[in-house]
């Protein structure tokens, strides 16, 4: 049977892109047309029958990831699916179960079984919970458990392939090395065996299980930077070249992919990123860990990250995976996946308005529009977190009598600023045009609100007298 891909490429629309193409208010064909150009993946296994197809794409809403997943120490199957019905409650877009502990079969299943969002995993992480010494997994074995995975229904899986032998000493002398799981597995791996990365070796084979299943690659970015330090070094962008040349390999097999991205990037780096990921990938939909801007606020990398994703989000990057508060620090509870959730979300639609994505700005003016109306219940329900909005408002005025108030407890009855303006404007919601004799340009204020020298054009402006100056950088 065809995958999306192929079937895109022969013309067929798709009762996947017919959905998506209606969750996202396009024209089908447009979808597929995206599709057949690799521009956008739907990640959607045959197997997965509870799936509510979605398109993960640039040209198409911002789209966020929520990770969860067990450790050896933590969680069983009802924690897991808690964890899933948490994240797709909070907005999540698709799921990654990053299981590391028991019943690693039993958790993707259910999970599998219960989403409506699609499943990815990282299959490189149950082959270690296979042997006693990573230099013990063999290619089979890791053909093995992408083959079962398959079969089980997941939709996207991360596969480390362009870790190559030869990128590895290009990480000497990095602040952080290695930070991927993935990536530091393999490179113990192909320092172990003095042999090239099997995921690279067997990518032949991997596109032929993903073909069959239509499982789509999330070419995952194993040397990606860890720090600010190493953001954009040889090692990073060696990587990023071979995902390049994988991204092309998988589509002349057939089979959709995305290509995921940094991880540490300084703020003014982050567009440059994106923009070479799409010159080197041709178009192949970018998602990014982050990036976190800047490494000092452990306890808030949900805040730190989601700068770096909004900008990601505006210059094109497709799917933003999420941080948590306790990114660095600990497993996150349900709180955790909450904020970052939301943080997330807010980067994301922040994205989508910036870069004029259809629609996006609609949800904005509608809750502006309720909050101008007083209509407390109507902003509560566009609000991205309906649930804290309400609670933090009636935190201090619960009664029902206040949800049509012309005030809130933040300003107060008397200088609610809202309704004062509602107040001083006629029945036409217009101001009384007043006739007055300040002469702006000669006004006390044209002194006052000369830009600070050094920092701006040399254009001129209205001195205390009324004549132009100009003033330059030199001055
Ligand atoms: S009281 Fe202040 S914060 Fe509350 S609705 Fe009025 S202007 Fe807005």
């Amino acid at each position: 049977m065809p995958t999306q891909l192929q079937h895109a490429r022969d013309g067929t629309v798709t009762a996947e892109m017919e959905r998506v193409a209606e969750r996202e208010h396009r024209d089908p064909e447009f979808v597929r047309r995206q599709v057949a150009d690799g521009q956008a993946v739907i990640p959607a296994n045959r197997a997965h029958d509870a799936l509510d197809p979605m398109i993960i794409g640039r040209e198409f809403a911002t789209k966020v990831n929520a990770n969860i997943g067990n450790s050896d120490t933590t969680s069983g199957v009802e924690d897991e699916l808690e964890k899933l019905h948490t994240a797709v409650h909070y907005g999540a877009d698709t799921v990654m179960d990053l299981s590391t502990g028991d019943d690693l079969d039993a958790i993707r299943e259910a999970n599998v079984e219960r989403s409506p969002v699609p499943i990815g995993t990282v299959p490189i992480y149950e082959a270690v919970t296979r042997v006693d010494d990573v230099a013990d997994i063999t290619p089979e074995l890791l053909l093995d458990v992408i083959e079962k995975q398959a079969a089980q229904g997941v939709d996207y899986m991360t596969i480390h392939a362009g870790v190559l032998a030869e990128h590895l000493p290009l990480t000497d002398g990095r602040t952080t090395g290695i930070v991927s799981r993935g990536g530091s597995i393999l490179a113990q791996w192909m320092e172990a065996h003095g042999e090239q990365n099997p995921l690279y070796a067997r990518f032949a084979d991997i596109c032929d299980i993903f073909r069959e299943h239509d499982v789509t690659f999330s070419l995952g970015d194993g040397l990606r930077p860890g720090s600010l330090a190493d953001a954009g070094d040889a090692a990073q962008f060696a990587e990023l070249d071979t995902l390049g040349e994988l991204t092309r390999t998988a589509w002349d097999e057939g089979v959709q992919v995305m290509v995921e991205g940094p991880g540490h990037v300084p703020l003014d780096e982050v567009a440059e990123n994106v923009e070479r990921q799409q010159e080197v990938c041709d178009g192949a939909p970018f998602y990014l860990l982050g990036p976190l801007v800047t490494d000092v606020a452990p306890g808030y990398d949900h805040i730190t990250s989601a700068i770096g994703a909004a900008e990601a989000a505006r210059h094109g990057a497709a799917m933003l995976c999420y941080v948590t508060p306790k990114e660095h620090l600990g497993l996150p509870d349900a709180e955790d996946v909450r904020d970052g959730m939301a943080a997330y979300r807010i980067a994301a639609h922040s994205g989508d308005v910036a870069a004029g994505r259809p629609g996006a700005r609609d949800w904005d003016d509608a809750l502006s529009e309720a909050r101008y109306d007083f209509d407390w219940e109507r902003q509560f329900s566009l609000a991205l977190d309906p649930e804290r909005a309400r609670e933090f408002h009636d935190q201090t005025l619960p009664g029902d009598n206040y949800k049509d108030a012309r005030f809130c407890s933040m300003c107060g009855v008397e200088f609610c600023s809202m309704r004062i303006d509602q107040d001083t404007r006629d029945a036409d919601g217009e101001m009384e045009t007043i006739e007055g004799d300040t002469d702006l340009s000669t006004s006390p204020a044209a002194e006052v609100n000369r830009p600070p020298t050094g920092t701006h054009d040399a254009e001129p402006v209205a001195d205390a007298a009324g004549t132009d100056t100009a003033e330059t950088d030199d001055d």
